[in-house]
């Protein structure tokens, strides 16, 4: 085949430079002709998978993690140069792989055998509008709580390392307010006090939270989790269940499906698609059913 191969040096702390001989020398060894390139900036994957002439690529591989992931995901989305969307591969060395996961692929060897197979499947993705423009996800975006600790545990990451996201939960947590939310599921409206909404396409999220136990990546349709009308003091006690993928017994989380969504909040709140935080509320999600194949286990 021939493989354009998309390299976050940075993913998984560094994971994505130690690893890149390898995964180069290995796909070589398969007989492929790779050509690579390394991401220097934040949406550079997006750029390089923009520009890829569709035509003259079997295979558009990302080596990296939900972040990379999301940006050549855009990338090609966006890539005009032919009618169908070229074959999408991913190599997991992230910190976190969560749509990996959906695809029975764990690791860097799991992704290098999705290649040598050949086993590909036709995904859904979601269509997402913030401030105007379309985007898309493969994985989740949501806004709330969740969203907030990951926008401080990201912060933190780098002065504290790991524990980042459970100092981050506990700082949201402590001085946590709900928004007001309207969601409007395939044209029904609900009205909730939120503490966080969640789009999900597949099941995890973060590499290891169970989120959407029941998403299935290929039916049609989103999977919305809400954590809706909770007593503050019962938070501590209620949001880590979710860490767990113990919450769908909890009252507090519903689920809504359906293929077209209108969310809005009060306050406006930021967004966390594939764990990168990038757009605000309101949002209107669509799926695109079917709409891009990926290389499978
Ligand atoms: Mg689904």
């Amino acid at each position: 085949m021939n493989i354009q191969l998309i390299y976050n040096p940075n993913a998984g702390g560094g994971k994505g430079d130690k690893l890149y001989p390898l995964i180069l020398k290995a796909l070589r060894d398969q007989g492929h002709t790779v050509t690579p390139y390394r991401t220097l900036y934040r949406f550079h994957a997006t750029e390089i998978a923009k520009h890829i002439d569709a035509n003259a690529c079997d295979l558009i591989l990302a080596a990296g993690g939900d972040g990379t992931v999301y940006e050549v995901l855009n990338g090609i989305m966006q890539n005009t140069s032919s009618k169908e969307h070229p074959l999408y591969g991913l190599i997991p060395v992230g910190t976190g792989n969560s749509f990996s996961v959906d695809l029975q692929m764990k690791n860097w060897t799991d992704g290098l055998k999705a290649v040598a197979g050949g086993k590909s499947r036709e995904v859904d993705i979601m269509e997402f509008i913030t401030e105007g423009d379309k985007y898309y996800s493969i994985n989740a975006i949501g806004f709330g709580l969740v969203a907030d600790v990951s926008y401080l545990g990201n912060k933190m990451k780098k002065f504290i390392g790991k524990t980042a996201y459970t100092v981050g939960a506990v700082a949201e947590i402590i001085k946590f307010k709900p928004q007001k939310t309207k969601l409007e599921v395939d044209g029904k409206l609900y009205e909730y006090e939120g503490v966080f909404t969640n789009f999900s396409n597949s099941v995890w999220i973060g590499g290891n939270m169970k989120i959407s136990p029941n998403s299935i990546i290929d039916d049609g349709e989103i999977e919305c989790l809400a954590l809706e009308n909770l007593p503050k003091k019962d938070l501590l006690k209620v949001f880590p269940t979710v860490f767990e993928g113990k919450h769908l017994s909890v009252p507090q989380f519903k689920v809504y499906k359906g293929k077209h969504f209108k969310v809005s909040s009060e306050p406006v709140k930021i967004c966390n698609p594939e764990g990168e935080i990038f757009g605000v509320t309101p949002l209107e999600l669509t799926v695109l059913q079917k709409e891009i194949r990926v290389l499978t286990l």
